[in-house]
């Protein structure tokens, strides 16, 4: 498709395309479409370096694998990666490639992508690679973006987009308020078949930012939502997995033949296994159940602003005794004044046309024109159950937060319809939205990518941090987007490059800046909850306690379940036997080669 033909295309809609949009958004997602390509300058990639053959197998070899796997499950479920990369956009997103390129676009991608269509087909491609020794990487939607989106760590891996044919909603149990998803279900798609069974008032999905995300790719790579129900790993039940010698288990209850509990008890008898299926390459996850969550009988969104930089260490000392004790109940978010400006989905240019970061001054001023007025931070917040119970929560949060000078409670009668304001009041009751892409247009061809490091709730660790990622950001002149994300007992600092992805200097700076942080974070005792494909290696490092201990614990995991080493190779840091020492890590000191120095053929 041309580049014209691809801005012009309509967007793809569930139910007929297992990644679309659905009705009720259809309208706000051609508009967002519009937008992001009104600034796509970058041209359509055309290949530099085809074919794309994975490390240790021959090209002829390696077709001729493919050619087999095609007989086994179709023609058409196996598709060689030698066309054009196109980037297409959230919705029309890629399975070949990190459309939110951080390196050139020619690293992390893929040799060909393959459809299976049910576990046995999962089964039968972990046996193929087994054979030819073929790395392969799962993924579910493929939309993981900022940390990677559809792309495979090592360069020339088989995909696997379990998504396209595996996208049934196996069960919604409304009295037990439970699910069972296959990997094509994205939280539009559940929150949809929910609505269609007239449940919506009943029971409640739990959605990340944006609802495109596979429910099982989000919950694998510990995404996290904004209801009570927020914290989607601790909030599974059961998985189904092939593991990499193509064996498949499930876990829990799943064990049980017979069993009615798999999706209301997570553990079953014996160790808790599940925890070593996520953040890690040790299986494909082809079923998860999914607890729901009851409607609580009322919600009330609300939002305060503070006018000082400064307020924030006071600020987060307040926050924690509320949230600790459930007075604040969901994910408590803290959104710094540049980040909710280009929330307002302009590009940055249209504020300010000098370079290096926006001047603080010129940020206030832009604020000061916006309904929402001008401020340092803005929390947004939403408060649960009947009217009563609200009241009384709400009043102990008004108290605290007035606390803080020039604390203000937004009213929001006074906002319009299109504010960011009612995206977040939508996501914290469970209604999926696709609002939070817009802050990505503040930069042409625009990528984010995310230092994401984890603190306690505490005021010091929260200033300490601000101080580390506006200081690395002015040292590269990029602007700096911290969000505060407050859990039960930790928070998130959650900073999102904005970076224009067909500008290798912004890339590169990019780039630096966020080893700069990881590093630098590190040495103060902060770590990432998550993070990108570029710097797993990096951030897997920082988690080096006792000699790396950790680390060579999942090695001798990986090193059993997966002696061929052919799941995922590298994901999180880890390694298989094949690869190690052989220079395909990624970091500061050893560069990022996406192909190391090739792999070990004995
Ligand atoms: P989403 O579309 O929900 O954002 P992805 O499908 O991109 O998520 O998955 C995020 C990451 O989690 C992938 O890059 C992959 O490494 C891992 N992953 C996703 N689905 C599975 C799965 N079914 N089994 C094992 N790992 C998975």
């Amino acid at each position: 498709m041309s580049f014209a033909a691809e801005a012009h295309s309509d967007v793809p809609t569930l139910p007929s395309a297992h990644s679309g949009i659905p009705a009720y958004l259809l309208e706000k997602a051609r508009k967002e479409k519009e937008v992001i390509f009104e600034t796509r300058t970058k041209p359509q990639n055309e290949r530099q370096r085809l074919p794309v053959v994975p490390q240790g197998i021959e090209r002829d070899e390696f077709l001729k694998a493919l050619a087999e796997l095609k007989e086994q499950l179709g023609q058409e479920n196996v598709e060689i990666n030698d066309k054009p990369l196109k980037d297409g956009w959230y919705m029309e997103h890629p399975n070949t490639h990190d459309m939110m390129t951080i390196l050139d676009e020619e690293e992390f991608v893929a040799s060909a992508i393959v459809y299976p269509g049910s576990t046995e087909e999962v089964q039968q491609i972990v046996l193929w690679a087994n054979k030819y020794r073929i790395p392969i990487f799962p993924i579910s939607m493929g939309r993981n973006l900022g940390y990677g989106g559809a792309a495979p760590r090592v360069r020339g891996s088989v995909t696997i987009d379990l998504g396209k044919r595996m996208n049934k909603i196996l069960d919604i149990n409304a009295e037990d308020y439970t699910c069972l998803v296959e990997p094509g279900v994205s939280f539009y798609a559940l929150y949809e078949a929910i609505k269609e069974r007239g449940l919506e008032d009943h029971m409640w999905i739990d959605t990340p930012d944006l609802g495109g995300g596979s429910i099982i790719g989000n919950t694998v790579d510990r995404g996290v939502g904004y209801t009570p129900y927020g914290d989607h790993w601790a909030c599974h039940s059961g998985l189904e997995v092939v593991l990499p010698t193509g064996e498949v288990i499930r876990t829990g209850m799943g064990a049980l033949p017979g069993n009615n509990t798999w999706q209301a008890f997570p553990y079953g008898f014996g160790p808790f296994s599940d925890g070593i299926f996520s953040q890690s390459n040790f299986g494909i996850v082809t079923k998860m159940g999914m607890t729901l969550m009851p409607n609580p009988g009322g919600h009330e969104a609300f939002m305060y602003t503070f006018p000082k930089e400064e307020d924030l260490a006071p600020l987060i000392d307040i926050i924690r005794p509320l949230r600790i004790s459930n007075i604040l109940e969901n994910v408590a978010q803290l959104r710094h004044v540049t980040q909710a400006l280009a929330a307002r989905g302009r590009p940055r240019t249209e504020f300010y046309s000098g370079s290096g970061p926006m001047p603080s001054e010129a940020v206030h001023a832009a604020a000061a024109k916006t309904p929402v007025g001008d401020h340092a931070w803005a929390y947004y917040g939403m408060s649960y159950g009947p009217p009563q119970v609200r009241a009384h929560k709400l009043a102990l949060v008004d108290a605290a937060f007035r606390r803080i000078p020039g604390a203000r409670r937004i009213d929001p009668s006074t906002l319009p319809a299109d504010e960011y304001f009612w995206a977040r009041d939508r996501v914290a009751r469970g209604v999926p939205d696709i609002h939070e892409l817009r802050w990505v247009n503040w930069q042409p061809n625009g990528a984010h990518i995310a230092f994401s490091p984890v603190s306690p709730i505490r005021g010091a660790d929260a200033a300490r941090l601000f101080a580390l990622g506006k200081e690395a950001h002015e040292r590269y002149g990029i602007d700096f987007f911290p969000a505060f994300c407050v859990g039960l007992r930790e928070m998130h600092l959650i900073v999102e490059i904005v970076f224009d992805r067909a500008d290798a200097g912004q890339r590169k700076a990019a780039l630096a800046c966020l080893r700069d942080m990881v590093d630098e974070a590190a040495k103060l005792g902060y770590g990432e909850y998550r993070t990108h494909l570029v710097l797993m290696d990096q951030v897997a490092g920082t988690y080096n306690w006792n000699d790396g201990a950790l680390m060579k614990f999942n090695e001798r995991l990986k090193d059993a379940l997966d002696p061929q080493g052919i799941l995922a190779p590298g994901r999180c840091g880890i390694w298989p036997k094949r690869y190690r020492g052989r220079g395909w890590e990624m970091t500061r000191d050893s560069g990022e080669r996406s192909e190391g120095n090739g792999v070990d053929l004995a």
